[in-house]
């Protein structure tokens, strides 16, 4: 029999678990290709205990070369360009083709789009940033730091809530807090709004009860040295700038023909096809909208990731195998959010049913904590 060809793009959360459960299935009967620029799968859940210094970076990442012995080829090169007609996708030096194309390629961040962004701004969106960021976290005793998200859509919407909760219990346990305010700036209307509104009435009231003042409807427009302008007029003073890059679909896949006006990849919500037949998108690189949803498109969060990258495997390897059971994606997940001491709360929901999303909101406890770290070690763990 003819093995068939599977090409999956990029070996993030969605990457790494569509290759490695289609190789585990077929079992030889296909050929699975990863392509990924980074010799290392990094685990972005950890990145805010890396801010400080929870975490070390060899803890968060993995080489991707253990991949081989799964049967998975690994390319570590750029993808420069996807023909999803002909399910042919370029890399800095080869070409391949393949019967199916897995697009994983999570979203690419612009910072040339906010004039400042680049001189004045940290983050933690990526490991070598949220390394860069803890350094000067952990070198400031007094002053504000302005913690806040630039432009919508970005990934994980608690992540920049995380921030916050985890940098207070970090300076009060550094005796520092009466020192430092703390100031939270975003174009959201509320924190969370992808959850509805009762969560973030919870998400607000944990934020002030640590004494981080909650600034919405916020569009940044420019940075500048110790201050922050916003489309609105106002202005913000700040010695150290946590922001959320501006998020955009990646290059070679804005240029493949397969964006819409969101600039993301629209597909078909069961079953994460394109336009394009066999050619699937997973996780952050699309858009999903959620007609009867909270906010008009689904979040972007590892758990969807990996979810969809389960559907897509179970997909592809029946249609190669035979199978006529389709699975279909359940629009189901959930998030963690650090709200430090050794705490998490947890939000989840059913995010595509109607009339409404069903949300549920678990207070935070050591319970929600223990599990992301659970959460942390099966990533590190299962696939390799
Ligand atoms: C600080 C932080 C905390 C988070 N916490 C959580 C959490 O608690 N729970 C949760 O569910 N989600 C969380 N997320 C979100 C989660 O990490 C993403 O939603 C998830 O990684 C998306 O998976 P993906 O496969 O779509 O993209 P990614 O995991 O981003 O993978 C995309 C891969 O494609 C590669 N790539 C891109 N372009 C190219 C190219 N041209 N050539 C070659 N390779 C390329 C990239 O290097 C990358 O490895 C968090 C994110 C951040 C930043």
């Amino acid at each position: 029999m003819d093995q068939k060809e599977i090409i999956v793009l990029g070996g993030g959360i969605g990457g790494l678990a569509a290759a490695n459960i289609i190789a585990s299935r077929l079992k030889g009967r296909g050929k699975v290709t990863l392509v990924e620029r980074k010799q290392y799968f990094q685990f972005p859940p950890s990145y805010p205990w890396l801010m400080i210094g929870k975490r070390k970076p060899d803890q968060v990442q993995k080489d991707l070369k253990a991949l081989k012995e799964k049967g998975i080829n690994v390319i570590n090169e750029d993808i420069t360009a996807i023909d999803p007609e002909k399910k042919v996708v370029k890399t800095t030096t080869s070409e391949l083709s393949g019967d199916f194309v897995i697009i994983a390629l999570g979203a690419q961040y612009n910072s040339g789009l906010i004039p400042g962004f680049s001189d004045y701004a940290h983050h933690i969106y990526d490991l070598d940033s949220a390394v860069e960021f803890g350094n000067l976290v952990s070198n400031f005793t007094h002053g504000t730091i302005a913690i806040g998200i630039s432009r919508l859509p970005f990934k994980c919407p608690a992540a920049p809530y995380e921030v916050a909760f985890l940098l207070d219990d970090y300076f009060t346990k550094k005796g520092l807090r009466s020192n430092i305010k703390l100031e939270f700036y975003t174009p959201e209307p509320t924190p969370v709004p992808s959850v509805g509104p009762e969560i973030a009435a919870k998400v607000l009231d944990l934020l002030k009860a640590r004494g981080i003042n909650y600034h919405s409807r916020l569009k940044l427009k420019e940075i500048n040295k110790n201050e922050l302008l916003f489309e609105n007029g106002e202005s913000m003073g700040y010695d150290l700038l946590f922001s959320v890059p501006p998020h955009e679909a990646p290059i070679p896949v804005q240029k493949a023909g397969l964006t819409d006006s969101s600039g993301w990849i629209p597909v078909d919500v069961r079953n994460m096809e394109t336009k394009f037949p066999q050619v699937f998108a997973i996780g952050d690189v699309t858009s999903i909208p959620t007609p009867n949803g909270f906010v008009p498109f689904l979040s972007k969060a590892g758990v969807f990731a990996h979810s969809q990258a389960e559907v897509v495997a179970d997909n592809v390897v029946g249609s190669i195998t035979g199978k006529t059971k389709i699975k279909e994606w359940d629009g189901k997940g959930g998030c963690f959010l650090e709200t430090g001491n050794g705490k998490s709360a947890f939000m989840e929901g059913e995010f595509l049913v109607a009339p409404k999303p069903v949300m549920e909101f678990k207070e935070p406890g050591k319970i929600w904590h223990m599990q992301k770290v659970l959460f942390e070690k099966y990533w590190m763990r299962h696939w390799f």
